[in-house]
C-alpha cells in the first residue's frame, strides 16, 4: 500500500490518494516522539514505545540487501524514516503499513515490514510508482515471511490480480508468487525494463503489452511457463530478509545453537505484530542453516514457551511447503521434530511472547528467553524408514512435520525405558506404530478420520511410526510423552 503526505506547518500530514480524491488521514506533530537511527533507516517511536536490540540492525540490512538487489544507484541511497505505531488509523484499517512521500517515509504497525522498506527502496529505483499489480508483486517478493504458497488453482483468478488498483486491493499473494518467479528465473535488471513501460496508473492492456514486451510472449504463455516450472516459492515470496544472512557454521554431528529471545538483546526483533486486532506480539530472530544431504532431519527443539517455525527452506524449491511449521515446543521439555529437508539454505524462525507495542513498562520478559535448538540428518539405518533416533528421557514431544505430496513418512524411534504417550495428528488420514525399527513386530493401526486420539502403552524398545497425509497445507503426528 501507499499513501502520498505534505509537510503542513512543521508536522507530518499523510493523505491515502484514491483516483483523484485525497482524503486527510492524520497530522501529527512529534513532540513526545524519540528516534532511533541506524545506518540508513531511522525509526520513530511513540509516547514510551520500545522496540528490541536487533530491530534497527534488521532493517538496515534489509535495506542494504533490497537496495543491492534492486540497483537503487548510491546517490539515491538516502535515509528512510519507519514510523513504528500500534496504531492501525494512519494507513488504513486493515493496512499493517505503508510507504509515503517517494519513499522517504514509512509507517508500520510492525517493526519487521521489509515490505513497506521494498516499496520505499522500488521508488528509488524507478524513481516512479509501478502498476499496483507490479508494485506489490516486488514487495510480495522481497517482504518478510507473511503470505502464503500459491498453487496452480490460484492462478485461475490471475486477471483479478492484474486488474488490481489502488483502491480494490486484490490478489496480493498471487502478484507475489508470479513476481518472484519472474525474479528468480528472468532477473531483476528485466523485471526493472517494466518501470518505464507499466506505471501507476497503466491499464490492464498496457500492464500485459508490457510484460509480453519484455518477456518475449503473450501473457497466457508466461502464466504457462510459471505453472510448468515445477517451482515452489514459500510464502509466495523469495525469502531476502532471513535468508541472505549468514548461515550458521555446521559441525559433523549437525547444527547446535542457543540463541536469546529476551527483546533487549542484539539480533532480536521486536515487537512484531502476531495478531493486531487482539494487540499480541512477539519478539523474533531467524537463524540460516546450509543443509548439505537432502533428507530426514531431526530438529531438537529446547524446553520453554517458544514458537519455533522449524527450518523453511530458502525459496525456491521443487516441493510445496505450503505454511510454516509452525511448533510450539512442550513446555516441560525437549520436542524432538522430524522433518524431511531439501538440499539447501533453510531458516528457522524462533518467536517469543513480546512485551508488546506500548513498551516494555506493562509486561515483562520472562525470565529465561534462551531457546537451545540442535538439528542434524537422521541416520537412514533401514530401507523401511526415512531415519531412526534414540529418544532420551527428556524428549516430551516427537513431532512428525509431512509436507505436501509427500504421501508417508515412517520414522524408527527407540526408548530404554516404558513410557505412555498419546498420539495426536493433524492432516493425517492414517497412522501406524509397530514393534521392531522394520516394523516387524505387532502393530497398532488408525485411522484417524473421526477416531479418537489414543492413549499408548510403550514397552521399552524399537519401533515404527508411520503416517500418511492428507495432502493439506499442513500434515503433523505427535506422540506427546507422559513425564515418567
Ligand atoms: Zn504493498
Amino acid at each position: 500500500m501507499r499513501v502520498a503526505s505534505a509537510e503542513l506547518n512543521g508536522c507530518r500530514a499523510l493523505y491515502a490518494v484514491a483516483g483523484m480524491a485525497a482524503l486527510l488521514l492524520l497530522g501529527a506533530c512529534g513532540s513526545d516522539e524519540r528516534a532511533l537511527a541506524g545506518a540508513h533507516v531511522t525509526v520513530h517511536l511513540e509516547g514510551n514505545g520500545t522496540v528490541c536490540g536487533g530491530t534497527v540492525p534488521y532493517l538496515d540490512e534489509a535495506y542494504g540487501l533490497l537496495s543491492d538487489y534492486m540497483r537503487v544507484p548510491e546517490g539515491r541511497r538516502r535515509p528512510v524514516d519507519y514510523y513504528f505505531s500500534a496504531e492501525a488509523s494512519i494507513c488504513g484499517e486493515d493496512a499493517l503499513g505503508c510507504a509515503a512521500d517517494d519513499g522517504r517515509r514509512v509507517w508500520a504497525r510492525s517493526v519487521d515490514l521489509v515490505h513497506e522498506l521494498a516499496h520505499a527502496l522500488q521508488h528509488r529505483a524507478s524513481g516512479d510508482e509501478l502498476h499496483v499489480f507490479l508494485a506489490e508483486g516486488l514487495a510480495g517478493a522481497l517482504e518478510q515471511p507473511s503470505g502464503r504458497l500459491i498453487t496452480a488453482g490460484d492462478y485461475e483468478r490471475f486477471d483479478e490480480a492484474l486488474a488490481w488498483t489502488l483502491d480494490k486491493v486484490k490478489r496480493r499473494d498471487i502478484a507475489g508468487d508470479f513476481v518472484s518467479y519472474l525474479l528468480h528465473v528472468h532477473g531483476f535488471e528485466r523485471f526493472a525494463r517494466l518501470f518505464t513501460r507499466a506505471p501507476r496508473g497503466s491499464s490492464v492492456s498496457a500492464l500485459t503489452n508490457a510484460l509480453e514486451d519484455v518477456y518475449g510472449k503473450p501473457i497466457t504463455a508466461l502464466v504457462q511457463e510459471r505453472l510448468a516450472s515445477g517451482l515452489y516459492f514459500p510464502e509466495a515470496r523469495l525469502g531476502v530478509s532471513e535468508c541472505w544472512t549468514e548461515p550458521l557454521a555446521a559441525q559433523a554431528e549437525g547444527w547446535s545453537f542457543r540463541v536469546s529471545l529476551r527483546c533487549a538483546d542484539a539480533g532480536v526483533i521486536g515487537p512484531v505484530t502476531l495478531k493486531p486486532e487482539r494487540q499480541e506480539w512477539e519478539n523474533i530472530r531467524y537463524a540460516a542453516v546450509e543443509v548439505a544431504d537432502a533428507g530426514t532431519h531431526a530438529v531438537w527443539i529446547g524446553p520453554g514457551a517458544f514458537s519455533v517455525d522449524v527450518a523453511e527452506p530458502c525459496a525456491p524449491t521443487a516441493y510445496p511447503v505450503l505454511e510454516r511449521h509452525r511448533l510450539n515446543s512442550a513446555p516441560s521439555g525437549t520436542t524432538l521434530a522430524v522433518v524431511d529437508l531439501a538440499r539447501g539454505r533453510h531458516a528457522f524462525r524462533l518467536a517469543a511472547p513480546s512485551a508488546g507495542a506500548n513498551g516494555g513498562d506493562s509486561v515483562e520478559d520472562p525470565e529465561d528467553l534462551q531457546v537451545d535448538v540442535r538439528m542434524m540428518r537422521m541416520a537412514s539405518a533401514v530401507d523401511c524408514t526415512s531415519g531412526s533416533v534414540s529418544i532420551p528421557p527428556d524428549v516430551a514431544r516427537l513431532v512428525l512435520l509431512g509436507r505436501p505430496g509427500q504421501a508417508a513418512l515412517a520414522v524408527a524411534f527407540s526408548i530404554r525405558e516404558a513410557r505412555v504417550a498419546e498420539l495426536t495428528w493433524y492432516g493425517v488420514i492414517g497412522a501406524e506404530i509397530c514393534k521392531g525399527a522394520c516394523g516387524e513386530g505387532a502393530c497398532q493401526a488408525f485411522n484417524t478420520l473421526g477416531s479418537p486420539e489414543p492413549e499408548l502403552e510403550l514397552a521399552a524398545g524399537s519401533y515404527r511410526l508411520r503416517f500418511q497425509y492428507a495432502n493439506l497445507p499442513r500434515g503433523l503426528a505427535a506422540l506427546t510423552f507422559q513425564t515418567p
